[in-house]
């Protein structure tokens, strides 16, 4: 860098980080017709040859210069068509190549320097346990070299990989494996190519020494597809799980919406250093290991169910992602939501419909409508940021995924198969909006969706409230429903969503009634019914209805809504007991579980004594005893809703409040029920050898969960039944780490004699396993135990702890800050300290994992007037810290903004 130059850029690192807007958007001047890129790999010093053939865009402007994005790059040499590029033909800064008057058709050839191994941020080129790997979404590749770094600009790519043979055995990227070689140095290389037109998020690379378990898939059309999954040697004993459930993927996508394959190979690599849980990048996944390796001893029935819609995620991005892509970043949503609801649907499935449901909507409202409600509230489809990995959010996939979800409910499975294919076949090879897959959907279907499209616009969770009366007289029933939509920073007045919703009628006995709508000319009654609810306030009368019904409404979560219904206890207890529906029984009875924890919450607040309502045990009594019900949706249902569900309901969050209620409704449950748990939990612990199937899950969450609810009457247990004994056995004696680990999560949450002995056995007995680390520093840090703080400041200098490695700091310092909130938000505010301070510490390191931690702060205003001002203090001490990343800085500025 010249004088001149260093100045520049210290000038443009200190004026703040720029808002990107999505009205801003101009299309590419110029298109890349080839990229021809060679690595010649070295720890320290990576040296990035490539050549781009440019053609201007046919109604581009003629003088306009050539904009290339770069970002911590050296620039080596530059050539334009064979010639060196004089200084004053071009202008370098910190983020930017610009070339003036390139021409309308040029070779660009650009010679850049990289340090992989000081690349820390693990974004672009870097190391993670002695391999060379990639992540180049959102906007790693211009940590490669200068290019036109945007996903609308797509290419095909040669590269070849020069590195150390013996180090770097194995050397891969995107495509068909072209050529290989030898040089005389000890180094080898190995030339790929890519057939497939693809934007540079993503490009992949990977060079290491890594051992392979290879399969292979037979496509619809009869051509083979080799699989390959490469791990270091040590893991090769746990691709099996992810070879299977990528042939299962590959299969249902066939099936289900006509998509093939269209490489001969499919390639996934485990990584040990990954920011995400896994990246879709053409024909050469990147996984984070914990994502992908698994074995009965080392994996539980969590990870299992995780890795395979993982899998399947990736595999599904390669037609809703990769050939058809996003125009711009704002996008996002129009790969990860539909591509979200994908792998949903393919779980579901699989295993089972209504756990897989009921997951789902758990994971939206303990998180999204959370997300909604704050200051990080955005549209599925944003309309500005300053860094676009904050974006990567629970609104754009999960709330996104929704989105598509009540699409293909109003369309109908077929009509939205049609729409699919249509969107599909008309966008291959481009980079479109999310606007271009609805008006495929409304083309294939001749429909219209012009309201619809408020839910990509519009941020915010709308509030229903329901309304019934019923004549006996005439046998009317009827409903009124009004929509409002709370406002979201930037977002005053919202116009009213169209809002899907299905519904029954049960009638006394647990009989549906059947449905017949006033005004509709069906004749036909139905036993339910899908409202559309497009206005402000809206009215519906069904006829015929010969007893007062019980509501049952948004069956199967049908819209991404918070409804607010007229039933009282005793309603809510008859679903929670007979709907027909098996989301909306569940979830019967987490409502029944959240009035009631409200009420008990205020009578802890006015210091009164706790008393659970009898008749709510015995809405559990009957759960616990339905041997019909599928074993998995009994654990849903005797499971209460969570504190994060919890909070949501609160005006103002009461930690301490939340806390001591939900725990003494789980006591109250324990003992009244006692003998009903100890049954069910011996019914169920039979030895079986471990198997990942819905059954047999189902069958060891129940079980755990008894073994939970036993647990909390160890201190009780006068006449030694030996609750704690189970516990203990099932620790040691347990050949699944799902038995394994449930054992030791229980038991590292009281506090017992024997509590650091079994942690240190567990962890003497895994501590040369990665994956089960980490979940022994989850473990303890989530514990609600006093003192979690100081044990998880400990746990920091343990030496298998590193800050530099992302799935360690989610495990021990993120799992403390998210889900350990009695001791996180302490009222000596040494929480939101501490979390300050590694905030700052890994912002040196890992921006985008500082930025997450710090999302932790910024639902302050939730809270009560001394922890406001306790997390305000330390969000305001982070946003006056100098030489923030972008990432930190639009984190803490959004949080103290309004
Ligand atoms: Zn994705």
């Amino acid at each position: 860098m010249t004088e001149l130059e260093k100045a520049g850029s210290e000038l443009s690192q200190a004026a703040s980080p720029k808002t990107i807007y999505l009205s801003e958007y101009r299309k590419p001047v110029y298109l890349l017709d080839s990229v021809e890129l060679r690595f010649d790999l070295h720890e320290t010093r990576t040296r990035v040859y490539s050549r781009l053939a440019f053609r201007r865009a046919p109604d581009a402007e003629t003088q306009a210069p050539l904009k290339l994005d770069g970002n911590r790059l050296e620039l080596q040499a530059l050539k334009l068509n064979g010639e060196t590029l004089a200084p004053d033909r071009y202008v370098l800064d910190d983020d930017r190549l610009v070339i003036e008057n390139p021409g309308p058709c040029f070779e660009l050839e650009v010679e850049t320097q990289i340090n992989p191994q000081a690349n820390t941020a693990l974004e672009g080129l870097y190391l993670s346990s002695g391999m060379f790997c990639t992540q180049c979404e959102a906007e790693g590749f211009r940590r490669i070299t200068y290019f036109p770094d945007r996903p609308d600009v797509m290419s095909r790519y040669s590269v070849t990989v020069v590195a150390d043979k013996q180090k770097y055995p194995v050397l891969l990227s995107n495509g068909n494996r072209q050529e290989a070689g030898e040089l005389d140095d000890g180094r080898h290389w190995v030339k790929w190519q890519d057939p497939s037109l693809k934007p540079s998020y993503l490009f992949a690379l990977v060079a290491g020494d890594l051992a392979c378990q290879k399969d292979s898939f037979t496509t619809m059309n009869g051509r083979e597809v080799s699989l390959q999954l490469f791990t270091e040697a040590e893991n090769i004993h746990k691709c099996d799980h992810a070879l299977m459930s990528l042939k299962q993927a590959m299969k249902w996508d066939e099936d289900t919406y006509g998509r093939e394959y269209d490489l001969d190979i499919y390639m996934i690599v485990a990584v040990n250093d990954f920011n995400m849980g896994a990246m879709e990048n053409k024909g050469l996944n990147v996984f984070n290991a914990s994502c992908v390796l698994a074995s009965p001893e080392t994996a539980t029935d969590q990870d299992y169910y995780r890795i395979q819609s993982i899998i399947a995620h990736e595999y599904f991005h390669n037609w809703s992602g990769n050939r058809v892509t996003c125009r711009d970043w704002f996008q996002l949503s129009l790969k990860e939501g539909f591509t979200v609801f994908r792998d949903q649907e393919f779980s579901a499935d699989l295993n089972s419909r209504a756990v897989q449901r009921i997951d789902d909507v758990n994971i939206l409202r303990a998180h999204q409508f959370a997300e909604d409600a704050g200051p990080m509230a955005h549209p599925v489809r944003p309309d500005h940021y300053i860094e676009i990995s904050n974006f990567y959010t629970v609104t754009v996939y999960n709330k996104g995924a929704e989105v598509v979800r009540m699409l293909c409910n109003i369309l109908g499975r077929e009509g939205f198969h049609k729409g699919t294919d249509l969107y599909f076949s008309r966008h291959d090879g481009q980079a479109v909006m999310t606007d271009d897959f609805v008006k495929a959907l409304e083309d294939a279907n001749a429909i219209e969706l012009k309201q619809f499209r408020n839910w990509y616009s519009q941020a915010g969770t709308p509030e229903l409230t329901v309304n019934e009366s019923y004549d006996a007289e005439a046998q009317k029933y009827s409903l009124t429903i009004r929509q409002h939509c709370p406002s979201t920073p930037g977002q005053n007045e919202k116009k009213p969503f169209h809002i899907p919703l299905a519904m029954g009628l049960i009638g006394r006995s647990g009989k549906p009634l059947p449905l017949s709508l006033e005004n509709t000319n069906t004749s036909e009654a139905k036993l339910e019914q899908m409202l559309d609810l497009t206005m402000p306030e809206q009215h519906w009368t069904f006829s015929g209805v010969e007893e007062k019904p019980v509501l049952s409404l948004g069956r199967g979560f049908t819209a991404p809504v918070k409804l607010s219904l007229p039933h009282d206890d005793e309603a809510l207890a008859f679903l929670f007991a007979r709907d027909t529906d098996e989301f909306n029984r569940w979830d019967a009875g987490q409502k029944l579980a959240i009035k009631i924890a409200l009420k008990l919450m205020n009578d802890y607040s006015a210091g009164k004594a706790l008393q659970l309502e009898p008749m709510f045990i015995e809405a559990y009594r009957s759960n616990l005893n339905n041997s019909v019900l599928d074993k998995a949706l009994v654990a849903q249902a005797l499971s209460l809703p969570s504190e994060f569900y919890l909070a949501d309901q609160c005006a103002t969050v009461d930690v301490e409040a939340i806390h001591a209620v939900r725990e003494f409704m789980r006591r109250q449950l324990a003992e009244a029920l006692a003998d009903d748990w100890l049954r069910l939990f011996e019914e169920n612990n039979v030895p079986l050898a471990y198997r990942f199937n819905a059954q047999d899950m189902a069958q060891r969450s129940l079980k755990n969960l008894c073994l939970s609810y036993l647990m909390e009457l160890d201190s009780l247990d006068q006449n030694k039944v030996g609750y704690r004994q189970r516990c203990l056995q099932q620790f040691q004696k347990g050949d699944n780490m799902t038995d394994v680990l449930a054992a030791l999560s229980i038991l590292s949450q009281h506090d017992v004699a024997e509590r650091q002995q079994v942690l240190d056995d567990f962890y003497n007995k895994w501590k040369h396993d990665r994956q089960v680390v980490e979940k022994w520093f989850a473990i303890q840090a989530a514990s609600p135990l006093p003192g979690a703080l100081t044990r998880v400041q400990a746990l920091m200098q343990h030496p298998a702890f590193s800050i530099k490695n992302p799935n360690l700091v989610r495990s021990l310092i993120g799992r403390f800050c998210a889900t350990n909130p009695v001791n996180f938000h302490l009222l000596d505010g040494s929480g939101s300290r501490f979390l300050a301070e590694q905030v700052l510490v890994l912002d040196e390191l890992n921006p985008q994992i500082a930025a997450r931690l710090l999302q932790n702060l910024s639902r302050w205003r939730r809270f009560d007037q001394t922890r406001q001002l306790l997390m305000r203090e330390q969000l305001e001490r982070i946003a006056e810290h100098q030489g923030l990343s972008k990432d930190v800085y639009e984190i803490a500025g959004r949080s103290l903004e309004g």
